[in-house]
């Protein structure tokens, strides 16, 4: 019996919760499934990378939703009682986790980093307070809900030959709720979250304009630009798509410049796997030195024109 179950909504994710179920599979001594909803082709390559048993979910009709499917893995669990549902931490995984917890009236770790077998018991931790201290959560009940965010684990790689079981789960109920209509996000900016530089905009900037200079150090570094919650949210320079920390995104650069930015906890968190930190304030004691590998304490009016007439010069 497969008792960890991945839930696939995304193949590259998919492959990293197949590292995190293999990894406590072995210690409560049990299999692994994958709970397909669709490219079910893919089943063969998720056994490859090691699942046991794939579950096959009917296609739905367009004008529902994954949502949908909650009732039906729901009643999956009841029968097969899985040990653990892993959910990758998407928008829609968040909902289907929370709903399908909700269903088997069961706890639900979000947002977990990383995962252990303690005893009988599955152990895991989650970032709390922004960052700044980690919650370890045991489950008392079965089977234990989590959504994983994208790269805390490394994606299973295939071992071609693996043998698996596939089975086909029903439809889901006809649904209360009939969907009017869908209205993609309009996306007004490019997805810095996997940016190699990241140049960052912060309220040390006085006009909108002079966020040009870090818009030019970031084109001489081959890098996009980024920026803290109030100049994207209070000050609207620029789209909230390009926030980093705690309420905007998380990024894991080669290289992150803070320009004028205090470094506040809310902020950080968000840089926490970029490789080298780097700043610029005219603060000596501003937070984010505490976190930078390197960092210029000066009047960024003063520094930026040398840093880029400088990179300018070393790009020839
Ligand atoms: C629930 C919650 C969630 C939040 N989420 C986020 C989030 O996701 N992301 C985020 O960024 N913030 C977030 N915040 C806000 C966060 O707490 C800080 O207020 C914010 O990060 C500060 O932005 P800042 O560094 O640009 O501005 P400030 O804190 O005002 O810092 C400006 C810095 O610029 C320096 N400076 C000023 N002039 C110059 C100059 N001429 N040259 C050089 N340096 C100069 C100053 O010394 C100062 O250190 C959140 C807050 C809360 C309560």
């Amino acid at each position: 019996m497969a008792g960890i179950w991945v839930y696939a909504d995304n193949p590259s994710l998919t492959l990293e919760l197949l590292t995190a179920a293999s990894s406590i599979a072995e210690g409560l001594k049990t299999g692994v499934a994958v709970i397909l909803s669709h490219d079910r082709d893919r089943a063969q390559d998720y056994i490859d990378c090691g699942a046991d048993e794939v579950f096959l979910l009917p296609p739905l009709s367009g004008d529902r939703s994954a949502g949908d499917y909650a009732p039906v893995i729901a009643d999956a669990a009841r029968e097969k009682k899985p040990d653990a549902i892993l959910v990758a931490g998407t928008s829609g995984g968040k909902e289907i986790a929370a709903r399908v917890a909700a269903r088997l009236d069961t706890g639900l770790c979000g947002n977990c980093i990383s995962m252990s077998v303690e005893g009988d018991s599955l152990v895991m931790d989650r970032f709390m307070y922004g960052g700044a201290a980690v919650q370890k959560v045991a489950f008392m009940a079965k089977p234990a809900l989590a959504t994983i965010p994208p790269r805390a684990y490394e994606p299973s790689r295939p071992t071609p030959g693996r043998q698996g079981k596939v089975e086909e789960l029903p439809a889901p109920p006809i649904s209360g709720i009939k969907v009017a209509g869908r209205r993609g996000r309009e996306k007004r900016t490019e997805d810095i979250s996997e940016a190699q530089v990241v140049v960052c905009a912060g309220r040390g900037f006085e006009k909108k304009e002079d966020l040009a200079m870090a818009r030019e150090i970031a084109d001489l570094l081959g890098g996009s630009v980024g920026c803290t919650r109030p100049v994207s949210e209070e000050l609207h320079w620029l789209p909230e798509e390009l926030c980093i920390g705690l309420s905007g995104i998380e990024v894991k650069p080669a290289l992150y410049l803070g320009i004028g930015v205090s470094g506040q906890i809310q902020h950080v968190t968000g840089i926490r796997d970029a490789k080298i930190v780097s700043a610029v304030n005219k603060d000596e004691n501003a937070p984010i030195f505490a976190v930078a590998d390197m960092g210029i304490v000066g009047d960024l009016y003063e520094v930026l024109p040398k840093l880029i007439s400088a990179l300018k010069k070393a790009k020839g």
